[in-house]
């Protein structure tokens, strides 16, 4: 690739179109254009950006946080809101999710029913949520505990 045809920086985040696919910048040596352009070389560390529509997901919670690395950044004692997934869909309940008129008991069956599915698959960053008050906790030993806001049983969520 022409020299020219960079950008002037690889900070990390950077979204660079190669062929027909988006790639973003995980790391660049140099990160500057004018610096590899100095040294005639540039080792880039590429992720491709993959996007998935909402709807060609099979969903395993109905809930989803808006804020990334959760697992990370919160305590064990700290709780997150979380969104429901079925305001951003058209069709939930063709995606095993509430539909948007679906009462309290229904939305807490169908994220039940999810959970026992999840609970299958051992994912170490997952957590627990509460589908009805939407907060999520990082702590899986909370798992099948009262929600501290309404009582019901928390459930398994995947935390990003
Ligand atoms: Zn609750």
């Amino acid at each position: 690739m022409p020299v020219e045809q960079l950008p002037e920086s690889f900070e990390s985040g950077t979204m660079m179109h190669i062929g027909a696919d988006n790639w973003y910048v995980v790391r660049a040596v140099p990160s500057l254009r004018a610096e590899a352009s100095g040294l005639g070389r540039l080792d880039l560390y590429l992720e491709k950006v993959v996007q998935i529509a909402p709807q060609e997901i099979s969903y395993s919670q109905v809930d989803i946080t808006e804020t990334f690395d959760d697992h990370l950044r919160l305590s064990p004692d700290e709780w997150v809101e979380t969104v429901p997934l079925n305001s951003m869909v058209d069709r939930p309940e063709l995606q095993g999710l509430p539909s948007k008129t679906a009462t309290p008991e229904e939305v807490h069956r169908i994220a039940l029913k999810l959970s026992a599915m999840r609970e299958s698959l051992p994912v170490e960053t997952d957590g627990v949520y509460c589908p009805l008050c939407h907060i999520a906790n990082t702590n899986l030993g909370r798992l099948k505990t009262p929600c501290p806001r309404c009582g019901r049983e928390l459930l398994k969520f995947g935390l990003t």
